[in-house]
């Protein structure tokens, strides 16, 4: 693995050589409706077990080299009691850090305090990430969650007070009972909060969900369609850059982290159910508590061919606004992009601009990118 100095704080630069690690804490106090992702409830009798089979995964699998960004999510991570967590930033005192590193913890609002922050300031996290998703009553009522206008004010007025200063909000938009007026005041209220970063999510109703289970009927696509443009443009208004898809932030608080997997550069993954791809294969963790106790952490490993690689660069690094360096793309495969796939149409129809270097999707086609990819691949 190439290791560098840094000598600048390009944040791009510092993602082409430097891995990240992803943590996952899957236990979460109740379970959302719309939740597909790989949680428990939590349950203080698995979870001391649960960190030493962390730990043996970690220890098995780290290397030893500098990471430029640690990501600990769940689930929810903020559920953990105080000796939980410390044992878990013991395990994590592991890693190698580079001296800039991004370190995010996830929260729930409901979870912040003095004593947590604390705890998480004196681990070395610079980073938190609320999942907020939502302030109207009858959207909450369907996630099963809740959130507070008032309340998020005086957490995130805490937060700033312990020094935290970079801070994302994660929105959930495109319920079918929703309408524009009622985002737009979501989104007022999120703006009014003065989040360095803000995250935003279409609802989509897997199968395996609550939701899903419950049949309740997706959005009217141009309904939904309506809603990114409304997001897009008010978060644009307030001085947030659209850096990707469905990611805003203001300027030099872009998430490493994210821009790593989306530039398409290796990471590890850690715990239940977690992905990583390290030295040219992606794995994917078991979501079996079970197996994962005993030690069976991987349940896929996949190496990836070139083509495949070449594939993956296209489809992640197209969600930036940059999009794609050509150089880049060259010195990490040796072949140059245009003689890869065929780009005429879309460059011809405005799909694609091709610029100073990069090749990129305009925003005003971000919308359509998976109808932009299908003519690519
Ligand atoms: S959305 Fe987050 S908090 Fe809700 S159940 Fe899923 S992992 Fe837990």
């Amino acid at each position: 693995m190439k290791k560098i100095v840094i000598i600048n704080k390009n944040r791009e630069k510092r993602c082409d050589s430097m891995k990240s690690a992803y943590i996952h804490i899957p236990f979460c106090k109740k379970i959302c409706t719309y939740c597909d992702f790989c949680k428990m409830i939590y349950n203080n009798s698995w979870i001391m077990q649960y960190l030493d089979a962390l730990e043996s995964e970690i220890n098995d699998n780290y290397d030893g080299e500098k990471l430029k960004s640690i990501y600990i999510g769940g689930g929810t991570p903020s559920c953990l009691n105080n000796d939980e967590l410390i044992k878990l930033f013991n395990i994590i005192n592991v890693f190698q850090r580079d001296e800039d590193i991004e370190f995010t913890f996830e929260c729930n609002l409901c979870d912040i305090n003095e004593n947590l922050l604390g705890i998480l300031k004196k681990s070395g996290v610079n980073r938190l990430s609320i999942g907020i998703e939502s302030f109207d009553s009858r959207l909450l009522e369907i996630m099963n969650r809740s959130a507070d206008y008032d309340d998020a004010l005086s957490k995130i007025n805490l937060c700033r007070k312990m020094g935290f200063e970079n801070i994302n909000i994660d929105l959930i938009y495109g319920f079918n009972i929703e309408d524009v007026s009622m985002l737009k005041s979501d989104i007022k209220k999120i703006l009014k909060l003065q989040p360095e970063h803000i995250s935003t999510y279409s609802l989509i109703i897997e199968d395996n969900t609550q939701m899903g289970i419950s049949k309740i009927k997706p959005i009217d696509q141009d309904l939904d369609a309506k809603m990114y443009d409304t997001i897009c443009k008010m978060l644009k208004r307030k001085g947030y850059n659209h850096y990707e898809i469905s990611n805003f932030s203001k300027i030099g608080y872009e998430s490493f982290h994210n821009i790593n997997y989306w530039k398409n550069n290796e990471y590890y993954g850690f715990g239940l159910g977690a992905h990583g791809y390290i030295m040219g294969f992606r794995y994917e963790n078991t979501r079996s508590l079970n197996d994962y106790l005993k030690g069976k952490f991987h349940l896929k490993e996949n190496i990836l061919s070139k083509e495949e690689k070449m594939q993956n660069e296209l489809m992640l690094s197209l969600r930036l606004k940059k999009g794609i360096n050509i150089k880049e793309f060259y010195h990490k495969f040796g072949t140059n992009i245009q003689q890869v796939f065929d780009f005429n149409e879309v460059i011809n129809n405005k799909d694609i601009i091709y610029k100073n270097g990069y090749i990129f999707i305009p925003e005003n086609k971000f919308y359509v990118m998976n109808e932009i990819l299908l003519k690519l691949l």
